[in-house]
């Protein structure tokens, strides 16, 4: 038996929320109207979501020896995600975003990755034991890619299922192919790795050119509110999931709520489409409440949403 479910590889990020009426100009201090904290990162996003779909679940990233960090270490060990393979930077801190939000919902963001962009190979070789000894490895693109390429090519060799999320979107370094059994895209990905325009006639052939340059098992590919696409080339299925009609008040989190448990239902040994069904009920539900690891949704509330 494998020791864990899901492992997941990414990202931890201390989310510190400036609402204001308008952006600053240049040399200028302005007055905020809101503030809020929230703990994220693609990383912990994902192993929360996992967790919360009843997956064992392990995180490997690194993190600072500060403050946010003993947050993140708190926060996961409630969720009941194996922390004992996360690295804490010496000298860099906790990953931090600074999200200003206007008054109308748009964003501008700064991201400094810290203690993220710190790990190394050699980080990664050392949790080789949980990377290895669990039967789904889910790994985004906010780290280093020389530590993503380690780990899905310990984890392939190891016959451990591979999850790709090609977040954020933009060139992928095509020598992790061969390493990826699953790539899931949202469509702003799918589209900049094609260069084609995901519209409803496109998203086939876009799911197809990637599963044969990449020679994937299967590729989904998120829609938003117009649901999923699944291409199955083992099982031989290719299917639109629609999106459940639900009250959305924020869709921040869930493509990785949808990640977290797409990879919790694999390591179960569900078909990819039936993943992906209870995928779609995940994310949908992590759109009904605000914030990003904290809205993932349970494995009852996923299955309720799923059966009505
Ligand atoms: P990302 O957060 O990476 O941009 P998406 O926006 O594609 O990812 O959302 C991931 C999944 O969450 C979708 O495939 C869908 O299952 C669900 N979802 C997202 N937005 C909505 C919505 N407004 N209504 C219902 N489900 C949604």
């Amino acid at each position: 038996m494998t020791q864990y479910d899901v492992c997941v590889l990414g990202s931890f990020m201390k989310d510190l929320v400036a609402r204001a009426e308008r952006r600053p100009l240049p040399g200028e201090t302005l007055h905020g109207t809101g503030f809020a904290e929230f703990l994220g990162g693609k990383g912990v996003n994902q192993a929360i979501a996992a967790s919360r779909m009843g997956a064992r679940t392990a995180i490997v990233g690194t993190i600072g020896d500060d403050r946010y960090g003993e947050e993140f270490l708190e926060l996961l060990k409630t969720d009941g995600v194996d922390t004992d393979w996360v690295v804490r930077h010496p000298e860099l801190g906790t990953g931090v975003g600074l999200p200003l939000v206007l008054p109308d919902g748009s964003n501008s963001i700064i991201i400094v990755s810290r203690a993220n962009s710190a790990i190394t190979v050699a980080d990664v070789e050392a949790a080789s034991p949980v990377l290895t000894s669990s039967a789904v490895l889910s790994v985004q693109l906010e780290l280093p890619v020389e530590a993503s390429r380690a780990a899905l090519r310990l984890a392939s060799a190891a016959g451990v299922t591979t999850i790709l999320t090609p977040a954020p979107a933009g060139p992928v370094d095509s020598s992790l192919a061969a390493f990826v059994d699953v790539l899931v895209p949202n469509e702003v990905e799918a589209a900049a790795l094609t260069g084609l325009d995901c519209n409803d006639s496109q998203v086939p052939v876009i799911a197809r050119r990637l599963a044969d340059e990449w020679n994937l098992r299967g590729c989904v590919i998120t829609l938003g509110p117009r649901g999923a696409y699944v291409l199955d080339r083992v099982a031989g299925v290719e299917l639109r999931v629609p999106a459940h009609a639900v009250a959305t008040v924020d869709t921040v989190g869930a493509g990785d709520a949808f990640c977290g448990s797409l990879a919790a239902s694999l390591a179960t040994g569900t078909t990819l489409a039936d993943a992906v069904r209870l995928a779609n009920a995940a994310g949908a539900l992590s759109t009904t409440m605000n914030g990003a690891a904290t809205s993932c949704p349970d494995r009852s509330a996923a299955l309720a949403l799923l059966d009505s």
